[in-house]
Formats: structure tokens, C-alpha cells, sequence
């Protein structure tokens, strides 16, 4: 068996350990007898699997005890329209900062339930930057503030949480979620899918200050109501089990790796790298402004994009796997989540030297 690096953008590379522990205990779960895929959600087996998924994830981010944590389904987005028909609470409109495509479709959705107001835009610059703080037009009358902190497509990263006085900040943590240290208090919502940096796809953490729960109007339906979602501690339906199964195990790893700040090293020593690797060449380059460029999702294009199916190709046989770039922006995208290991990175920059060297 030869595993490849995949550097696709989520669902994505989880931790091998993970997957062999997955493994090992895929039919007899802890000696119950069974399969963590059989189990009943009101179990005590399975309770004790949530329990635990649920500490490790309020220890590895230090939530305090004035936020409850959930896990839904439908993705984030599901969460482009949950937060509007949750937290509008009798407001007309929300203000949203577009940094790229995910910010877009969050702002198309919140659309359909208020009037969206754009606080900043950076547009103009194809996403490839974030407008200064100083140029945001922040609406107090509005009921909240909406940005993504990491853009996944255009590989846009904020390497600090925006100011932005009373409103409650809703942020869009999908792609950079336990990759980097937060203070949550900063926060009214974080949402963020499963499928990058926390496991496979099907769960998405919501992460909602108190103050917010309850203000739903009652036409909200019940599986989107975060009151009713957290009085049921997300089982207001039958949640996707062994997908809860698989976030825990990568917590688990991600503490034994040393938390969120050790990782965070780890993220900033292989993004740096591979950023270096990218300037000092005159075949790629990568458009994004120095000073919010993404740990995680890596862009580039070569000089000549006549090369781009060739570079593929020769990638894919040296076992670097899933390196175009979304179908929307073109060009290549290396996202390297916690997961992906540094000789991975490595890997991935001794290959496209070799390409320059021959092309
Ligand atoms: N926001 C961001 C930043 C994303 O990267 C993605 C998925 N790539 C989404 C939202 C949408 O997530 P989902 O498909 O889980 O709804």
C-alpha cells in the first residue's frame, strides 16, 4: 500500500493514525461488541464518544462557558442562512466583509433574509487582499458582522480578528479552524465544516455565545433553530455518528501532537516554506498580498499555463495528488491543512523544482 499526499481542499488528508485507529476498532468498538457505526445515538457507548469529542474540542480551543458548542449538518452551508434566521432578532439588516468566494455565497444566501451591507470588499483586487480595517463601513444598527477568516478558494487568510465594536462577530472558520490560536470571546458565532482541518465530511462545529441562542423566530424550522439544537445537544435528530466518531479521534491526535498552538508552528514552518519556495522561482508565483496570505490553502500559477496539464499529470505520478486549483480561479492550489505532514510540503517543493529545472 502506497499512500499518496493529497493535497485536495477538503474533504482531505486526515492524520494516519487516525485512520489506522478507525481501523482497528471498526468492528469491535472498546470491546462492546460492535461497530461505532451500529450504535445507537442514545447509547451509552456512543454518549460516552460525544462526551468526550465535545471536552476535547472545548479544551483544544478553550471555549468558555458562556458559548455552546453543536454539531449539524448541512455544512456551512447550512450556516449561511442559519445565523440571519437565527440572530437577526427583529434587525432589517447584517453587515458582511466579501474577501472571496465563500464570503459570496455566505453574503448571496443572507440575501433571501435581510438587507446585506457591505463593510468592505476586496473585490477590486480579485481577492487576492483584505481591505484595511480603517475602510470598513460598520453599521452598530446592524445585527451582526460576517467575514471568513480563511478564503479557501483564493487562499486569503486574516492573521487577526477584526475590531468591530458592539456588533456580534459571526465568522466563517471552515478552512483554518484548530490550525491557529483564537480567543473565542472574541466571537458571537464560528462555524466551520468538518471536512479540512477536523475530520470527513458531514459535520459542521457551530460555536454560538449564549446572548444568541433563543432569538429565532418561531417559522425558523426546528433542525435550524440553535435554541432547540442546543437543549437536544444536537441530537434533535439522529446525527451523523461516526462522522462525531472521526472528529474525536482527530482531536485526540491533535492534542497528543500538542494542541492547537504546537500545531499552529507546525502550520506557519510548511506554509513559509512552501510561500519561499514559490517567490524565489520565476515559473510560479502567487498573487495574494504578503501580509494575508493563507497557511492553508496555497495558490500559484506557472509563468507559462501551457505547462498546467503537464505539471498535473507529472505530479500526480510522483504521488502529489489534487494540486488544481479550483475550477473558478484556475492554476494550482496546495492546501495543507493539519493534517498534511511537513514531507509532504517538502515532497511537493523538491518536485516543482525539479519541474522548473526541466521546463
Ligand atoms: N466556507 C468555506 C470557507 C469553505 O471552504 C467551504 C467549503 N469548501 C464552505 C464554506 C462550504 O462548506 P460546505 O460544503 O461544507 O457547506
Amino acid at each position: 500500500m502506497a499512500r499518496i499526499y493529497n493535497f485536495s481542499a477538503g474533504p482531505s488528508m486526515l492524520p494516519e493514525a487516525v485512520l489506522l485507529k478507525a481501523q482497528q476498532e471498526m468492528l469491535d468498538w472498546q470491546d462492546s461488541g460492535m461497530s461505532v457505526l451500529e450504535m445507537s445515538h442514545r447509547g451509552k457507548y456512543f454518549m460516552a464518544i460525544a462526551e468526550a469529542m465535545k471536552n476535547d474540542l472545548i479544551e483544544l480551543l478553550s471555549i468558555p462557558e458562556n458559548y455552546k458548542v453543536l454539531f449539524l449538518q448541512g455544512g456551512a452551508t447550512a450556516q449561511f442562512a442559519m445565523i440571519p434566521q437565527n440572530i437577526l432578532n427583529g434587525k432589517s439588516s447584517a453587515c458582511y466583509v466579501n474577501t472571496g468566494a465563500w464570503s459570496t455565497s455566505a453574503i448571496k444566501e443572507a440575501g433571501k433574509y435581510c438587507e446585506v451591507k457591505i463593510a468592505a470588499s476586496s473585490e477590486d483586487t480579485a481577492y487576492t487582499s483584505i481591505p484595511k480595517a480603517e475602510q470598513w463601513l460598520l453599521d452598530q444598527d446592524a445585527a451582526y458582522l460576517h467575514y471568513t477568516s480563511n478564503e479557501t478558494i483564493h487562499g486569503v487568510e486574516f492573521n487577526h480578528v477584526p475590531e468591530v465594536g458592539n456588533l456580534p462577530l459571526v465568522c466563517d472558520m471552515s478552512s483554518n479552524i484548530l490550525s491557529r490560536t483564537v480567543d473565542i470571546n472574541r466571537f458571537g458565532i464560528i462555524y466551520a465544516g468538518t471536512q479540512k482541518n477536523m475530520g470527513p465530511a458531514g459535520v459542521t462545529v457551530v460555536i454560538v455565545r449564549e446572548d444568541l441562542i433563543g432569538l429565532a423566530p418561531k417559522s425558523v424550522p426546528s433542525v435550524f433553530n440553535y435554541a432547540q439544537q442546543a437543549k437536544s445537544d444536537s441530537m434533535l435528530n439522529t446525527p451523523a455518528t461516526y462522522n462525531w466518531y472521526l472528529l474525536g479521534l482527530v482531536l485526540q491526535w491533535l492534542k497528543g501532537e500538542g494542541g492547537v498552538a504546537a500545531i499552529e508552528q507546525r502550520n506557519i514552518q510548511k506554509a513559509g516554506k512552501l510561500y519561499q519556495a514559490i517567490d524565489q522561482s520565476s515559473l510560479y508565483s502567487n498573487p495574494v498580498a504578503l501580509e494575508c496570505r493563507s497557511r492553508m490553502n496555497i495558490p500559484f500559477v506557472l509563468a507559462d499555463a501551457s505547462l498546467d496539464k503537464e505539471f498535473l499529470s507529472l505530479a500526480e505520478k510522483n504521488g502529489l495528488s489534487t494540486l488544481a486549483g479550483h475550477r473558478s480561479v484556475g492554476g494550482m492550489r496546495a492546501s495543507i491543512y493539519n493534517a498534511m505532514p511537513e514531507a509532504g510540503v517538502d515532497a511537493l517543493i523538491a518536485f516543482m523544482a525539479e519541474f522548473e529545472r526541466t521546463h
